[in-house]
């Protein structure tokens, strides 16, 4: 059942969009979201528009309310991640404002409470839980592999498999022959064997990024950052080996800059993410228009990840709005571009 799910979502892009609830301290705010349908509408209204230009309604696989738990939307993320272990490659990207909720769909509020998990960590110990599950029939190896990318510049986020660092240098995009040829960054991998192992590798890596939080905290909403789960398969009787790879992607803040406002560094870190959002809006719709030429080179980002889109990839997009009122603007570009890839 659950793996004839998965057959029919080859090759397909699925976007979910995520309303996030309001925050603490603003429950009475004005929403912009009028409506939310079960079958993947939302009806947004903007109060700065009269008559029937204040509604508009958008379509998406599904819609997510901001009441909706971290577990429920696993549920609908499961079958993709299950297969990897299939060897399948599977992009799964969080897109959006800064403050939308990308990270918390993504990784959660914090590592400690369960509850909140994020994609990430329910992703990996769904994989380490069905690979033991299996594991009288496969020999399941699952290696990891985090990268920051930022102003076009690819940078390591685990180093020896214990720190967690921004390295000073850039890395190179190479073939690697023992991932299946596939185009990764030169960057460390991390084996791991269990949940508790990839906690300890976030909690070591929180722990190194909170020296200078500030800079960091800021500068990550300016950069995509790519956690990659290679999975390899050996198949017991037969001998037969299985690879799939996993990218969960949290991506740069996509509002824009005032151009009139911003300049120097924060002119070219806005025009380098408008410039790889773009590239990517464009590979995912060139894919589901089924496009005979795929821009991949037009982005660091649609490079890194061109092995795992297209093809017999699957990718889903997760994207992220804000209810109130002020963000107006960034909800409607963020859904338009939304119903350009779905
Ligand atoms: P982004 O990564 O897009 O900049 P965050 O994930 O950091 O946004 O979310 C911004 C704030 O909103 C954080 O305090 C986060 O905990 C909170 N938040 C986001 N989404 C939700 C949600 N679905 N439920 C509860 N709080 C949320
Ligand atoms: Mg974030």
């Amino acid at each position: 059942m659950l793996y004839n799910q998965v057959q029919d979502l080859k090759g397909t892009i699925r976007v979910y969009c995520r309303v996030r609830p309001f925050l603490q301290g603003q429950t009475n705010g004005q929403s912009t979201v009028d409506y939310i349908g079960e079958n993947g509408n939302i009806m947004i209204v903007n109060p700065l528009k009269q008559g029937k230009d204040a509604r508009k309604v958008f379509s998406f696989n599904k819609v997510f309310g901001p009441t909706v738990s971290q577990e429920q939307i696993y549920v609908d993320t499961q079958p993709l991640v299950r297969s990897v272990l299939d060897g399948f490659n599977v992009c799964i990207f969080a897109y959006g404002q800064t403050g939308s909720g990308k990270t918390y769909t993504m990784s959660g509020p914090d590592l400690t409470t369960k509850q909140t998990w994020g994609v990430n960590y329910r992703a990996l110990s769904d994989l380490f839980q069905i690979s033991k599950e299996r594991a009288d029939f496969v020999k399941y190896e699952v290696g990891v592999q985090m990268i920051e990318i930022y102003n076009e510049q690819l940078y390591n986020f685990i180093e020896s498999g214990i720190r967690f660092t921004l390295t000073t240098h850039t890395l190179d995009i190479r073939n690697n022959s023992q991932l299946n040829g596939l185009n990764v960054p030169d960057a460390s991998w991390v084996p791991v064997s269990s949940t508790q192992d990839v906690l300890e590798l976030m909690r070591t890596g929180q722990k190194n990024r909170a020296v200078g939080a500030t800079a960091l905290n800021e500068r990550s909403s300016r950069s995509h950052s790519v956690l990659t789960i290679h999975v390899y398969g050996k198949e017991l009787v037969s001998g037969s080996i299985l690879k799939g790879c996993l990218h969960l992607v949290d991506l740069a803040g996509s509002e824009r800059v005032d151009k009139s406002e911003a300049v120097g560094d924060r002119l070219k870190e806005a025009q380098h993410i408008n410039k790889s959002l773009s590239a990517l809006g464009d590979v995912i719709s060139a894919l589901a228009q089924k496009s005979a030429h795929i821009p991949y080179r037009n982005s660091k980002l649609t490079q890194v990840l061109q092995d795992s889109l297209g093809g017999h990839a699957k990718t889903l997009m997760f994207v992220h709005i804000s209810p109130e009122v002020n963000s107006i603007g960034e909800t409607v570009s963020t859904l338009k571009f939304a119903e350009r890839v779905a």
